[in-house]
């Protein structure tokens, strides 16, 4: 094996142990929350070895990127679950409703619209969860917390879609356990299964606070080395 494989190996294995101690010190079972990978701007071979290494789900935060690394690799792992957590525009709607298992980032009408639209095409969609902005930040995607049940009224009575769970990225500069119970309460008042929140810094807290996935990247894969390109 490559350092690059060991590394993300021994990664992969310490992170899923945090995440089960810490559904477990919270009284949820372990296996209450999964990892997904966030291979985001990570060289080919990252990817390759958490494959390798066992692991079959991932995040990618555009579609472009994840268009050129990921049906290769599904051909060879038909197993793999891939999400989009980045945000979704209405042009590429057609791409990710053929990529993704998983949409995270369901965040305005227009959006909600498409999706139908193609769900109705193609007679099936990705599972969808929508984005909550927790902290009521203007430049931040997602949809407020005020509005939430109103939105998702909206995606099942005027759209038809089924939403799954809430996804939330909360402020950076703030103590982020406020924002994560705040989404766990979300999705139990409005009757949604999955919760997504937790990232490198705060996976742990997000698991005692309810989270059912988690989305690590530079804790398994080291530091992204270029920004993400468009699209
Ligand atoms: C990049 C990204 C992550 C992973 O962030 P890390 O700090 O590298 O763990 C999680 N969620 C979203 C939405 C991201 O864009």
């Amino acid at each position: 094996m490559t350092d690059h494989a060991n590394d993300v190996a021994a990664n992969l294995a310490e992170i899923k142990a945090r995440i089960d101690q810490a559904a477990t010190d919270a009284g949820r079972p372990a296996g209450a929350a999964r990892l997904i990978a966030v291979s985001k701007v990570q060289p080919v071979e990252k990817l390759e070895a958490a494959l390798a290494a066992g692991h079959r789900l991932f995040g990618e935060n555009r579609v472009q990127e994840a268009k050129a690394k990921f049906p290769a690799a599904r051909e060879r792992y038909p197993d793999l679950e891939l999400h989009l957590i980045g945000p979704l525009q209405t042009n590429k709607v057609k791409e990710a409703v053929a990529l993704f298992d998983v949409i995270q980032t369901l965040d305005r009408s227009k959006l909600a619209a498409a999706l139908a639209e193609e769900g109705a095409k193609r007679g099936r969609l990705p599972r969808l969860y929508v984005e909550v902005n927790v902290g009521a930040e203007p430049q931040k995607a997602g949809i407020a917390p005020a509005d939430l049940p109103a939105f998702l009224a909206e995606c099942r009575d005027v759209h038809g879609l089924s939403i799954e769970g809430l996804m939330c990225i909360p402020p950076a500069d703030q103590e982020p356990a406020p924002f994560f119970a705040l989404l766990s309460d979300l999705a139990a008042r409005n009757g949604l299964s999955q919760v997504s929140m937790g990232m490198s810094g705060d996976y742990e807290l997000a698991v005692r606070l309810g989270a059912t996935f988690v989305r690590v990247g530079t804790a398994i894969f080291g530091e992204r080395i270029r920004p993400a390109p468009h699209g």
